[in-house]
């Protein structure tokens, strides 16, 4: 009876910035769930490798390039996949970057921009675009992916930016689960701490940054983006059917303190 809450059978998820890291990690969780899988980036090339991957493993998954910043094209997108995939069940919003790290006092505005651009702008497009589908039909379950950093300043790096997109993403999040919890579309979203993936990977591994990171980490460890993607199942699944405007903390406790 449990176990068969986290089952998609039957159901499809559109997962943005999933050439690679959380995002295509998710897929492989939503599909070993029994989902289809739908894959975009922004990268024609990390698309077509993690395509590659999923179908390796014998998945239903299918690749839709997509850059989360062009609204128009999110519209579109959203439009015509549920012609050619069918209702689309799950939105994981996860596209994001996190660099340059830049002080306040230095950030030109085409760096904080582009950061709010990608990482607060680009959810709320999806956010948008699929979730108008969802509310047609009356279901649907929204999982955008947050940040420890949306929840604390993080002070070992430098990113207003960032922080401040991320604590965006979290309210917007809680926003529109409020907005729409009555008309049978769930919003929740995740906010890890440290992910060994390709955006955090090389900072983990420079000495003097990596290690202050981890002292900083009550479990003492990066996670894994298997471990985000655990959470992202748990969400998008009717395992957390009670759960909206929820924002999980998935980061070895690093924001405890
Ligand atoms: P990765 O860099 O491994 O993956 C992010 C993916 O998003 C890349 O494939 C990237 O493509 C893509 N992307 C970037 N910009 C766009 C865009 N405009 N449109 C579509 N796709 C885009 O990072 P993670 O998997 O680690 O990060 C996933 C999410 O998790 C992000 O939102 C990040 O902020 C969040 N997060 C990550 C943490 C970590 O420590 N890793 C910690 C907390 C939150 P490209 O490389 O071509 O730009």
């Amino acid at each position: 009876m449990y176990l068969e809450k986290y089952r998609l059978n039957g159901r499809t998820a559109f997962i943005t910035g999933a050439g690679r890291g959380i995002g295509l990690a998710a897929a492989h969780a939503f599909a070993e769930a029994g989902a289809r899988v739908v894959i975009s980036d922004q990268s024609e090339v990390l698309l077509a490798e993690g395509l590659g991957i999923l179908k390796d493993a014998g998945h239903d998954a299918h690749a839709v390039q997509l850059d989360v910043t062009r609204s128009d094209d999110v519209r579109r997108v959203a439009d015509d996949a549920q012609q050619q995939f069918g209702p689309i069940d799950i939105l994981f919003a996860n596209a994001g970057i996190a660099w340059p790290d830049t002080g306040g006092e230095d950030m030109t505005d085409d760096v904080w921009l582009r950061m709010i651009d990608i990482n607060l702008n680009g959810v709320f497009w999806c956010c948008r675009s699929f979730g108008r589908h969802m509310l047609e039909r009356g279901r649907g379950s929204i999982v955008t992916t947050g940040s420890m950093s949306g929840l604390i300043s993080n002070r070992p790096q430098r990113q207003a930016h960032y922080n401040a997109a991320k604590a965006g993403v979290h309210h917007l999040t809680r926003s529109l689960a409020g907005e729409w919890a009555a008309r049978g579309v769930r919003v929740n979203s995740i906010a890890p701490g440290y992910i060994d993936t390709t955006m955090s990977g090389a900072g983990l591994r420079i000495p003097g940054l990596g290690d202050v990171w981890l002292e900083a980490t009550p479990m003492g460890r990066a996670g894994t983006a298997e471990e985000i993607a655990s959470v992202a199942l748990f969400l998008a699944s009717d395992a957390s059917s009670l759960l909206t405007g929820a924002i999980i903390v998935a980061d070895a406790g690093y924001s405890i303190w």
